[in-house]
C-alpha cells in the first residue's frame, strides 16, 4: 500500500510525525518513506510493506497529510502500474525529461578508445541537435584478453568533451559499485560539465549487490538492460531492486535475447515487448538495436536490419534508443562490425523521426476511434 501525501508535506511538521506514529501501530507492517525532490515541488510517499491486507484504505486516507491511498499488487511495487494509481512515469535529469511519452536517441561509442574519436562523435551529435550519447569506459568482455575499456582514466576527457559539445547525459556501463564512485569523483573534479546515466548490462541484470548500490544513490538515473537468458519477470524484478533502494529514475532496456533462434542476428530481437513493459510498469523503455542485431547487414530493400528493428521499436512507442556509432568502425576496439558511421547519423535520425511520427499518428487514430466507439 502506498500513501501519497499532499505535495510539499513538511516531514518535520507535527502532522507528519503524527502520521508516522499512527502507521507504526499497524502490526507486521514496515514503513518506508520516499521523497522525490522535483523542481517545483517535493513529493513524499509512505510505503507500507508486509501484512497490509486488513488495512482500510478509506480510514487511512483520513490520516493527516495523506492525499491518496493506493493499493498495490505484489509485483513491481514501486515501478509497476497499479490500479487507481495515476502516479507520473516521468523524471527529469540534467534538464532532460524521460517518460513513457518521450523519445531520446543515445548514439555513441560502444567503448571509448581515443580522445579524438570521442571528440568526433560528440561534435557530430551536437551538429545534429543531439544532447545524449553512450560512452563505454568499463566493458564486460567475454574474452579476458580482450580490451576491457579505459576505465576511470578516460572519464575526465570524456566529461570535458561532453561539456564542450553540450551533451547533457551519457549512458555509461558500470560493472562494479566502485565505478559509481569513480564516475562521481570525475564529475566532481571536472565541475559537472555533463550528466551520467548508469548502465547495468545484461550480464549484470541480476547482480543484486550492484543493483542495490546503484539504487541507494539517487543522483544518477539507471539504465537497466534486460537479462539475456532470464524471464522478463526476473528482469523487471531486478529493476524493482533499484527502486526499492530509493532510486526510481530507472529506464528498462530491451537488447535481444540469447538463443540461436535469433540467428542470423546476434540476439533474438525482443522489441515486441516495448508495449508489454510499458503496460506492466511505469518505466520508460529503451531499445538497443546494435546489440540485438550485431551486424550492418541489409535487407533486399537495402535498409539495414539495425534501422528496421529500430523503426519497429519506435513505432511501438519506445522511449530511448541506445545505438553504437563510431567515426572509424574499422578502428573500434569493441563491436566495430555493428557500429554505424557518423555520416549515417542524420539518415538514422530521420528514419527514427519517420517511425516516431507514425507512432504518434497511430495513437491519435486510436484516441479518435475510442472516442467514437468507447469500449463496452
Ligand atoms: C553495451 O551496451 O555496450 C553492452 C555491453 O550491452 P549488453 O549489456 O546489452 O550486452
Ligand atoms: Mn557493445
Amino acid at each position: 500500500m502506498i500513501l501519497i501525501l499532499a505535495p510539499n508535506t513538511d516531514t518535520e511538521s507535527p502532522d507528519f510525525k503524527k502520521l508516522l506514529e499512527q502507521v507504526s501501530h499497524f502490526r507486521n507492517v514496515q514503513t518506508r518513506v520516499h521523497q522525490e525532490n522535483g523542481t517545483r515541488q517535493t513529493l513524499t510517499e509512505i510505503y507500507l510493506v508486509g501484512d497490509t491486507g486488513g488495512l482500510d484504505p478509506d480510514a487511512i486516507s483520513q490520516l493527516p497529510c495523506v492525499e491518496r491511498v493506493v493499493r498495490i499488487s505484489d509485483s513491481y511495487r514501486v515501478l509497476g502500474r497499479h490500479k487507481d494509481s495515476q502516479r507520473t512515469t516521468a523524471f527529469e535529469y540534467n534538464g532532460i525529461t524521460f517518460s513513457q511519452d518521450d523519445l531520446h536517441v543515445f548514439a555513441g561509442l560502444c567503448a571509448v578508445d581515443t580522445p579524438a574519436h570521442v571528440e568526433e562523435m560528440m561534435k557530430a551529435l551536437r551538429d545534429n541537435g543531439q544532447q545524449c550519447t553512450r560512452m563505454g569506459a568499463y566493458k564486460p568482455r567475454t574474452n579476458p584478453y580482450a580490451f576491457q575499456g579505459h576505465g576511470k582514466d578516460c572519464l575526465p576527457y570524456v566529461f570535458e568533451l561532453a561539456g564542450k559539445y553540450d551533451i547533457k547525459v551519457i549512458a555509461m556501463e558500470v560493472t562494479h559499485d566502485s565505478h559509481i564512485d569513480e564516475i562521481n569523483e570525475a564529475l566532481e573534479m571536472t565541475g559537472h560539465p555533463t550528466g551520467v546515466m548508469l548502465q547495468i548490462g545484461t550480464r549484470n541484470t541480476q547482480n543484486f549487490e550492484l543493483l542495490k548500490a546503484a539504487g541507494r544513490q539517487k543522483k544518477l538515473p539507471v539504465l537497466l538492460k534486460r537479462g539475456f537468458g532470464i524471464t522478463l519477470d526476473e528482469s523487471l524484478n531486478a529493476a524493482e531492486y533499484l527502486a526499492s533502494e530509493g532510486n526510481r529514475k530507472v529506464i528498462f532496456a530491451l537488447r535481444g535475447m540469447k538463443t540461436n533462434m535469433g540467428d542470423p542476428h546476434r540476439n533474438f530481437v525482443d522489441f515486441s515487448h516495448v508495449v508489454s513493459v510499458k503496460r506492466m510498469t511505469r518505466m520508460p523503455v529503451c531499445i538497443d538495436p546494435s546489440h540485438s542485431v550485431g551486424t550492418r547487414v541489409r535487407g533486399p530493400d537495402n535498409i539495414m536490419d539495425v534501422f528496421h528493428v529500430t523503426a519497429q521499436g519506435v513505432i511501438a512507442g519506445a522511449n530511448m534508443i541506445l545505438v553504437d556509432f563510431h567515426p572509424h568502425p574499422q578502428k573500434a576496439l569493441v563491436d566495430g562490425p555493428q557500429a554505424l558511421r557518423l555520416e549515417e547519423l542524420p539518415y538514422f535520425l530521420e528514419d527514427v523521426r519517420l517511425a516516431r511520427e507514425s507512432y504518434l499518428a497511430r495513437r491519435k487514430l486510436t484516441d479518435d476511434f475510442l472516442k467514437a466507439h468507447p469500449e463496452p
